[in-house]
């Protein structure tokens, strides 16, 4: 098979990516390891920056395709001493978070991509990418054996454990850290305890308690870096979370279907391309969940590429855009990295050893909170950066 661009991934960076090339009438290909029914069934994310929405609108896909309508307004953060609520978008202007789950998003795009004449190869993983002066070749394993496509560029949408960003080892660096605590991620079969996020900042560890569908609330757990969801059984969670989330005995009986254990993990790989292979979102760099980054990360890559590629496809066939495509997003990329960073670091103070916390690093968390509370300036710029809008430079 031979055709423009190979996507490799059907998460939501290289769905979106592929149905605004699709649209632009150029030749584009996507090959997913998963099977159709199993795509996007992971809980992963559910907050979608402002600018997100208003530029995916800008793109054609608001409205018949994703109908972002549930809006988040403010945040809480609890500590042991003081609840301080944030009404980011009233520090915005008005501009809210949206509230739409990732899986939700995936098989809507994908709907869609495939109702326009789209082509998605399922159960075909991604073995081997090569490239030459002429051409790339795109190696994949599935159900009926190997095949070989044959492409002009290959984007990698294909997440945190890329095949493609292997392929690229040597032509590029990755910056990692590994933070030493871990979050336990679960979905709660209840409708939310009140309409907007909870961060606890609790001297026990960190718990969240964000709105996802009407009957389905997500929660996040902080537990040390060697623990995992058997070391904590439904009633333990339900205890420790009340517990931190000041909520007592708020989760009793509530059935918790999905309970995963989630690394916090961060990278950036810089360039983002080399030749005729560029990284799109989690293949390209990670982001711990604090703030609700990745996604929209992810989404601004493939939107930004997308231009990249039309251009060098379409009429002018001019590559400068595509060529310029790591430089143009990593600012962007290194701003929200520092911003998840610090968030992380006023959501959670991690244990040194075992239970054993850092009173620095508590007290640094405190001192976070409070700024928050007190300070007019700060807390209107976390509105603008955990919201995502870009600040008004008139002021
Ligand atoms: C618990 C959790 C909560 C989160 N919350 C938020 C949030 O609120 N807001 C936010 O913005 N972000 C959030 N994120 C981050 C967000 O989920 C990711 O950044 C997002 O999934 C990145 O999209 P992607 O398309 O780059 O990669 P992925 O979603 O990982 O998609 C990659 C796709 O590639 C396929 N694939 C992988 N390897 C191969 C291969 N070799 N061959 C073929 N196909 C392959 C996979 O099956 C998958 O379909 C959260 C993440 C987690 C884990």
């Amino acid at each position: 098979m031979r055709t423009d661009v190979v996507v490799v991934g059907a998460g939501p960076a290289g769905l979106v990516l592929a149905w605004l090339l699709q649209r632009a009438g150029v030749a584009t290909v996507v090959v997913e390891s998963q099977s159709r029914d199993e795509l996007g069934t992971a809980p992963k994310a559910g907050i979608v920056e402002y600018r997100t929405v208003q530029m995916l609108t800008a793109e054609g896909l608001g409205g018949a395709v994703l109908d972002f309508a549930a809006e988040n307004h403010r945040c809480e953060f609890r500590t042991a001493d003081e609840t301080v609520l944030v009404d980011y978008a009233a520090l915005t202007g008005g501009r809210p978070h949206y509230v739409f789950p990732q899986h939700e998003l995936v098989a809507r795009v994908a709907a869609s991509f495939r109702d326009e004449g789209g082509t998605v190869l399922f159960q075909q993983r991604v073995t081997a990418v090569e490239q030459d002066a002429h051409e790339a070749r795109v190696t994949t394993t599935g159900p009926e054996g190997t095949q070989e496509l044959v492409t002009d560029v290959v984007v990698g949408c294909d997440g945190a454990g890329s095949a493609v960003a292997r392929s690229l080892a040597g032509d590029v660096t990755q910056h990692d850290h590994r933070h030493p605590h871990r979050f336990l991620v679960i979905s709660a079969a209840m409708p939310p305890l009140v309409d907007h996020t909870i961060y606890a900042a609790h001297p026990r560890g960190y718990a969240a308690h964000m709105r996802r569908l009407p009957e389905v609330t997500r929660l996040y757990l902080e537990v040390p870096g060697d623990q995992g969801p058997a070391d904590w059984p439904v009633p333990r969670i339900r205890e420790e979370v009340g517990r931190r989330l000041g909520v007592g005995r708020a989760l009793e009986g509530v059935e918790l279907p999905e309970v995963d254990v989630l690394d916090l993990r961060t990278r950036v790989t810089t360039p983002m391309q080399h030749g005729r292979v560029f990284l799109v979102g989690d293949a390209a760099h990670l982001i711990t969940p604090a703030g609700g980054k990745g996604m929209n990360l992810a989404l601004g890559d493939a939107v930004e590429l997308a231009h990249g590629l039309v251009e060098r496809y379409g009429p002018t066939r001019d590559g400068t855009r595509a060529e310029a495509y790591s430089t143009t997003r990593l600012p962007a990329i290194w701003r929200t990295q520092a911003f998840s960073d610090w968030f992380l670091r006023v959501i959670s103070a991690p244990p040194v050893t075992g239970d054993d916390r850092d009173g620095f690093g508590l007290g640094l968390r405190e001192g976070w909170v409070s700024a928050l509370q007190r300070d007019p300036l700060l807390r209107r710029w976390f509105a603008h950066a955990y919201a995502g809008v870009d600040p008004d430079p008139e002021g």
